[in-house]
């Protein structure tokens, strides 16, 4: 057994003794993902590759974004927030970062076109903008069900020129859609790059898609670094679906004291209360009823119904660097509202999980009074309006 566990720990891919992460896919697919390692590795230590795409991320996405501190809320708190605001990139919100990143990629492959699978229909938004702004026809994965419940999304990915191809198997959902995705990338890696929207799915996805989103946590550093006295927040905190906004922003922090709190939502809690299992190709922490049979998230933030979470998160929490906690859906309307109201930000109902826990903690031990905390908003709230008004009884 402890020879086994050597063997997945040094592997590529893998995280910690308990071996997350790693490649578990059909046999025919593991060329595609040691094609990707392989550009992948080639092209983040070429110095012309880094620079097409900080020369996007500035002249397109609109980066670096700022840190906002958030000057009513944090007087009737007691604590200092800070705000990055990744709801200010085009397209609202992270996703841009790393759909970029992997267009080019792909593009410097010689793929001739992008799949992608999504479920709210964001990821899938992200990765028709990138297509269409390098000429990279796309097909984006969706389940029947999503794209009756995310018209509005399914539109905008017609209108930039993506295929929105409807999948009918299992619940309908993204599951379903990732694993159809993925079939289809069997029958055509040659030609097709799939593009992962979180740190998710074999290796080196998880770990190139941090890569890609850690430029939210570099420029963080750097912000705090200028307009802190301490250099370093005392408290850094993202939500977690998937986990790359996480990912992304502990990676700027990991090596200081900050204390990393990772939110997740009560109905898709990986990270909080899920069991090692394989989905998707990786082997994680996966929400699972008694026969280890994955059970479905239930989030009023889409971006955040995922039932696992990225191998890295999962190694995180273990090594005790990283603390993951949950947030209630009603928790998360009411610290939306309370933004808007407070600073004149909406934010995406993703981003406002992590807010809540702010709210929750600030005072009490978790989070003491006097503390600076930098919270990332990973995007704006203006497609979550209608649910808002809704859920927020205003
Ligand atoms: C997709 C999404 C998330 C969740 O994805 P992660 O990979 O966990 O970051 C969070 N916030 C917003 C706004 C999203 O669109």
């Amino acid at each position: 057994m402890s020879s086994i566990t050597a063997a997945a720990t040094s592997a590529p891919g893998r995280f910690g003794e308990r071996g997350y992460g790693g490649r578990y896919v059909p046999e025919s697919l593991i060329p595609a993902c040691q094609a990707v390692a392989e550009a992948f590795a080639e092209a983040w230590a070429d110095p012309g590759f880094r620079g097409n795409l900080a020369a996007l991320l500035s002249a397109y996405a609109g980066r670096p974004t700022p840190l906002t501190p958030a000057l009513r809320l944090s007087a009737e708190l007691g604590v200092t927030v800070l705000l990055k605001r990744e709801d200010l990139t085009h397209t609202g919100s992270h996703k841009i970062n790393n759909v970029l990143g992997q267009a080019l990629l792909a593009r410097r492959m010689g793929r001739t076109r992008l799949i992608a699978e999504t479920g709210a229909g964001m990821h899938g938004v992200a990765t028709a903008t990138a297509g269409a702004l390098l000429g990279l026809p796309v097909k984006v994965f969706m389940g029947e069900r999503d794209i009756e419940r995310q018209a509005h999304n399914v539109f905008r990915m017609r209108l930039l020129g993506a295929e929105v191809v409807s999948v009918t198997a299992g619940s309908r959902t993204l599951k379903d859609a990732t694993s159809e995705a993925m079939r289809h990338w069997v029958t055509d890696a040659d030609e097709a790059y799939y593009c992962v929207g979180s740190v998710i799915g074999p290796h080196p996805y998880p770990t190139m898609v941090r890569e890609f989103q850690r430029v939210i946590g570099d420029e963080a550093r750097r912000q705090c670094a200028a307009d802190l006295p301490s250099a370093v927040p005392d408290y850094v905190v993202a939500c977690v679906g998937g986990g790359s906004n996480a990912a992304g922003t502990f990676a700027g922090f990991v090596d200081t004291s900050a204390q990393l709190i990772g939110v997740e939502a009560a109905g898709g809690s990986g990270a909080s209360h899920g069991a090692i299992g394989v989905l998707h190709g990786f082997r994680s922490l996966f929400l699972q009823d008694e026969h280890g049979q994955i059970q479905e998230a239930h989030s009023i933030a889409a971006g955040l119904d995922y039932p696992g979470v990225g191998p890295e998160h999962a190694y995180l929490r273990d090594l005790g660097r990283a603390r993951y906690v949950t947030v209630a859906d009603d928790e998360a309307i009411a610290a939306a509202v309370r933004l808007a109201r407070a600073e004149g930000i909406l934010p995406a109902i993703e981003s406002a999980h992590a807010l809540a826990w702010v709210l929750r903690a600030a005072g009490t031990s978790e989070l003491p009074a006097g503390s600076t905390v930098l919270v990332t908003l990973s995007g704006r709230g203006d497609k979550d309006i209608t649910t808002l008004i809704e859920e927020a009884q205003l």
